[in-house]
């Protein structure tokens, strides 16, 4: 390991130690460990095929449904094989631990929880429940829903109206209460852990921001380098599924 690197890991996990509340916030990167593709990321699929617009927003959905639970079958797929990675038990810990107060997450694969942390706001929904468009029922996204789902079929509710899973698609405004949520903590937060996320998809990401502009100090953890780079206390440019370990491992 080079020199710099375990200086700065101790350094966060000195900034951690001292911190009165900390929060973090994770995005794709944070997920990648656990094979589940970062959707932005050149190389990695989806978008490179299909226009966002066309299958992933709110309007397609509306008008094709059928179109939109082809282009999210295998997400669902990859969803149901992976489980959590060290990053997410790292963070998990750390909420054990008494530093982590909640995780702010981008993402909707439900593996933080599923690493066992208490606190997680998502601020794009999630896969655990539907919610039926016409009639605005809210399902459990149970094992008969994802196997309609799986056989290609559209997820209708008891009404007739379809099912649409409670992740937020383009043009959907974020949940209203979970984002009032996020800027609360985020203004509240004596410190913020960004793991994993190039912080460019808004609004979700200028949560950090807020966080340090409420005086809060600031610590990334990202493969790429990012605008918060400029801001933080401690840049890392690692893996956060090797890296939060070793910051764990040095608050022990
Ligand atoms: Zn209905």
């Amino acid at each position: 390991m080079p020199m710099n690197l375990e200086a700065d890991i101790e350094r966060a996990a000195d900034l951690i130690r001292h911190a009165h509340y900390l929060v973090a916030f994770t995005g794709a990167g944070h997920s990648t460990a656990s094979g589940i593709p970062d959707f932005r990321s050149p190389g990695s699929g989806l978008w490179e095929k299909d226009n966002p617009l066309l299958v992933a927003s709110i309007w397609a959905f509306r008008l094709n449904p059928k179109t939109f639970f082809n282009w999210i079958r295998p997400m669902v797929e990859v969803l149901l094989n992976a489980a959590p990675n060290a990053a997410h038990k790292a963070l998990t810990e750390m909420e054990a631990m008494g530093y982590l107060k909640v995780i702010v997450t981008q993402n909707i694969d439900n593996l933080q929880q599923r690493a066992g942390s208490r606190r997680v706001l998502e601020l794009h929904g999630h896969m655990r429940e539907a919610t039926c468009i016409r009639c605005y029922k809210v399902v459990p996204v149970d094992p008969v829903l994802t196997q309609t789902l799986l056989d290609g079929k559209v997820p209708r509710c008891e009404c007739g109206g379809v099912l649409k899973p409670n992740v937020i698609l383009f043009g959907e405004q974020l949940p209203i209460r979970v984002l009032n949520q996020a800027m609360e903590e985020a203004r509240r937060c004596d410190l913020i852990l960004v793991a994993g996320s190039s912080l460019e998809v808004a609004p979700a990401a200028d949560i950090p921001f807020l966080a340090l502009n409420s005086g809060a100090k600031g610590i990334i953890v990202n493969l790429q380098p990012t605008t918060f780079d400029q801001c933080a206390d401690v840049v890392i440019h690692g893996d956060v599924a090797e890296v939060l370990p070793r910051i764990v491992a040095a608050l022990a």
